[in-house]
């Protein structure tokens, strides 16, 4: 089966994440990188494109101008790629959708809500995956939590504890950088910096995990940093719909705790306890009893987590994998399409727009309720 076109728009030369999506499509094995928009510069962004091995009519200077030439080659790009500060998610996403693309867009998928749900109904009426890259989902053990509490192993869930908690935003100092100023400012941020930028990955996981949604939330949200107009620690409570209690700590002020996403999922019948930092080991306590290692790549892991583990027991696996696990359930999802088939129903878990809409419900009734003292806020 040949390989399916991608394109890329942001995630330029000196940006966060845009390695991670350029190494994660081309490692899934299904894709191959065919055009991009990769700058808010557009000479320094056709130049890099370039370097990458894009061709120079396809290393486009804007975004309209790859759909724009994209949307009438008989090669097109299929699948693109959206990592691009918050605020423009939106409007490329939309002319992505209204063109014909498949898109996945970095998280946060909009701003509101109403924007999110544009976004959905487009997406359903014109028959297009809108994913959203809530990557950590692709991580071979956060599958393997996820079947486990499917499988009843847990029994009903109790509490969830998610932390998404470092101390990258702590540096008063740093408040120029540019990749630390859009951040802060609502209007290219949203109503929320630190629970759009990290806690919606919490909060994520622990729907994934538990097969649950939020249904209320009470927050605290704290500016550390002066001057910052919007918040750099969260601490919420909140509730599910399959009637779990949830916590969450999103922070960039937690010095000592280095990338700091962790998922606690408390059972009936036992405990798991999952760290971003060692993601190949997986803590699980059965009820009375030892806490035990659930080892990355053995044989006696679920189907979901066998699925998305490539590399041998004991060899260290990451990120870009993760991140490839989506790459390759995508590819699952359009290929099936293409063929009018129904996909493997494990690529179905990926990240979706309907996870997409529902965080932005979720940080909008955040910052509702620490705007009223913790009130507690439906969503
Ligand atoms: P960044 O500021 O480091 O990089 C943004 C990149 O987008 C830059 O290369 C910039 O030149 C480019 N850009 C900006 N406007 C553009 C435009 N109109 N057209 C083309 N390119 C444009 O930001 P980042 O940290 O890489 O974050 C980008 C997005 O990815 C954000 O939405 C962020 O929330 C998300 N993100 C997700 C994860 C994750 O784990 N899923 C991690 C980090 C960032």
């Amino acid at each position: 089966m040949s390989k399916i076109s991608w394109g890329l728009i942001g995630g330029g030369e000196n940006s966060q994440i845009g390695f991670a999506h350029r190494a994660a499509a081309v490692l899934s094995g299904r894709f191959s990188f065919a055009a991009g928009a990769l700058d808010a510069d557009p000479a320094r962004g056709r130049a890099f494109g370039h370097s990458l091995g894009l061709s120079l009519d396809r290393s486009y200077e804007t975004w309209q101008a790859l759909i724009a030439h994209e949307q009438h080659r008989a090669d097109a790009v299929s699948l693109v790629t959206i990592a691009t500060p918050n605020a423009t998610h939106f409007t490329i996403a939309k002319g992505l959708l209204e063109a014909g693309f498949d898109v996945l867009c970095e998280k946060p998928l909009t701003m509101t809500a109403e924007d999110a749900e544009t976004l959905r109904t487009i997406a359903e009426k014109t028959n297009r995956v809108c994913a959203v890259n809530y990557g950590y989902s692709g991580y071979p053990l956060i599958r393997q939590m996820r079947a486990m509490v499917a499988a009843g192993e847990l029994g009903a869930v109790r509490v969830v504890m998610a932390q998404f908690a470092g101390g990258f935003m702590a540096d008063a100092g740093d408040a120029d950088n540019p990749r630390v100023r859009w951040r802060f400012d609502p209007k290219q941020a949203g109503v929320a910096a630190i629970t759009f930028d990290c806690g919606v990955h919490a909060l994520h996981l622990a729907c994934y995990v538990t097969g649950q949604r939020i249904t209320s939330v009470s927050s605290d949200f704290a500016h550390g940093v002066k001057g910052r107009a919007l918040e750099d620690d969260n601490l919420s409570a909140f509730r599910m719909s399959g009637g779990t209690v949830g916590r969450l700590w999103a922070s960039g002020l937690a010095i000592g705790r280095t990338h700091g996403l962790t998922l606690q999922i408390c059972g009936e019948k036992g405990g798991l306890y999952w760290r971003q930092e060692q993601p190949n080991q997986l803590l699980w306590t059965p009820l009375n009893d030892s806490t035990r290692v659930l080892e990355r790549g053995a044989p006696t892991l679920s189907a979901a987590a066998r699925r998305a583990s490539h590399l041998a027991i004991g060899h260290p696996e990451g990120l870009v994998l993760a991140f490839a696990n989506i790459y390759r359930d995508l590819a699952d999802v359009m290929q099936a399409r293409s063929m009018g088939a129904n996909p493997d129903p494990l690529a179905m878990t990926y990240p979706n727009v309907h996870d997409g809409c529902h965080s932005v419900k979720v940080v909008h009734a955040m910052a509702t309720s620490a705007q009223n003292r913790g009130q507690w806020i439906n969503v």
